[in-house]
């Protein structure tokens, strides 16, 4: 199956098409979030030293994720699994290394998915979300299909919503405005290596699945 690389912006939906893929088709999930999250957590002489980097409010230098991200691909290789990556690369520099540990261990041939996301979207599924306080299920009073029968009232068990967001429409302009700068370098570097897949993200959970899935078997 085709090796992924994952960028989308805030409320993209990157996690739920991650988990459909690995539930589908036996993807293994690799978030560098959750391997620093790990090493720190068993204690290694690594660990510490991320966790006092991470503790200074630090950035973790590329060369110790790209190590540590490295010896998972290996080891998801050495079981014949394929692979998805996520939170990485956020800067071209990390664009760049990637490239080299992916053909140093012969997995060139993976693909980039862009999951694109107009801002207006977004903004609506960010700052409309709600949760039942009782029984946890999702809704959002900006969008149409995902409202409440009666506003703040859970449809299955008549219990509050509660917002979801801290969120104000000016911090996550911030951030999402943050996130397509950051990315654009990155995007058009993979675009130039013919590595880059769009997805229009706008659509339902179901319908951007859909278009994924057509590229799960395209290499190899
Ligand atoms: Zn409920």
């Amino acid at each position: 199956m085709t090796n992924f690389v994952f960028i989308a912006p805030p409320a993209a939906g990157k996690g739920t098409q991650s988990k459909m893929l690995v539930e589908k088709y036996g993807y293994e999930h690799v978030s560098t979030g959750d391997l620093l999250r790990e090493e720190i957590a068993k204690k290694t002489e690594l660990g510490m030293q991320i966790n006092e980097v991470i503790s200074a409010g630090k950035l973790v230098n590329d060369e110790l994720v790209l190590k540590m991200l490295k010896a998972k691909l290996e080891s998801i290789i050495s079981d014949n699994k394929s692979f998805i990556i996520d939170g990485f690369p956020r800067t071209f520099n990390q664009a760049k290394l990637l490239e080299e540990v992916l053909a140093s261990l012969n997995k060139e041939d993976y693909k980039v998915i862009y999951m694109d996301l107009d801002y207006e979207e977004a903004k609506n599924r960010v700052l409309g979300r709600l949760m039942c306080l009782n029984c946890g299920k999702s809704y959002n009073d900006k969008i149409t299909s995902l409202m409440p029968k009666v506003e703040g009232k859970c449809d299955s068990c008549g219990a509050l919503l509660e917002k979801r967001s801290d969120d104000t429409e000016e911090t996550f302009k911030v951030r999402f405005d943050t996130f397509i700068e950051n990315t654009k370098p990155i995007i058009e570097f993979y675009n130039s290596n013919n590595k880059l897949i769009n997805i229009d993200a706008n659509k339902s959970a179901e319908d951007i699945f859909k278009n994924i899935e057509t590229y799960v078997t395209e290499v190899k």
